[in-house]
């Protein structure tokens, strides 16, 4: 199994570092998050270091993102959430801080729970063109 000495998850995998565990298998381990955007706030991590969801093997995402969403049930039954971001940031560019494949599962109470995503218009796209760029590679 893939471990970086040096990765803040690996680290929680190994049992070097503690955390609030809420789930774990043998691929999979998901807990807390240590500083939640709201409550119940959860990441869901493979066990082994890959370093994005990018690079992470088929099998093993998907085994993590069955956990995600079955935490996300649980969080909407238990907790009262109305609802649920599932967010995977790939590569610092798009905020990924540890360099460590994690899914969050945000449960959202309200649209001013405190959390917000913002989608902000990109304008005058050739969306042809950047359909082109993209499905003749897929
Ligand atoms: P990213 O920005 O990489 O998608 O998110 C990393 C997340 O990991 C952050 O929400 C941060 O609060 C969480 N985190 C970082 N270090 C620790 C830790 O040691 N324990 C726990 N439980 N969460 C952590
Ligand atoms: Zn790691």
């Amino acid at each position: 199994m893939k471990f970086d000495a040096n990765c803040i998850f690996c680290k929680i995998v190994a049992g070097q570092v503690p955390c609030t565990k809420l789930y774990e298998d043998e691929d999979v381990l998901a807990f807390l998050d240590i500083n939640p955007v709201t409550y119940g706030h959860t990441l869901v991590i493979s066990k082994e270091h890959y370093s994005t969801f990018l690079s992470t093997p088929k099998a093993i995402m998907n085994k993590v993102m069955n956990v995600a969403q079955r935490i996300g049930q649980v969080q909407i039954e238990q907790l009262g959430a109305k609802g649920v971001n599932i967010l995977i940031n790939s590569y610092e560019a798009a905020g990924q801080v540890v360099p460590h494949f994690h899914v969050h599962v945000i449960p959202r109470y309200t649209a001013k729970d405190g959390f917000r995503l913002e989608f902000k218009e990109l304008k005058d796209v050739n969306l042809p063109k950047v359909a082109e760029e993209i499905k003749d590679n897929l």
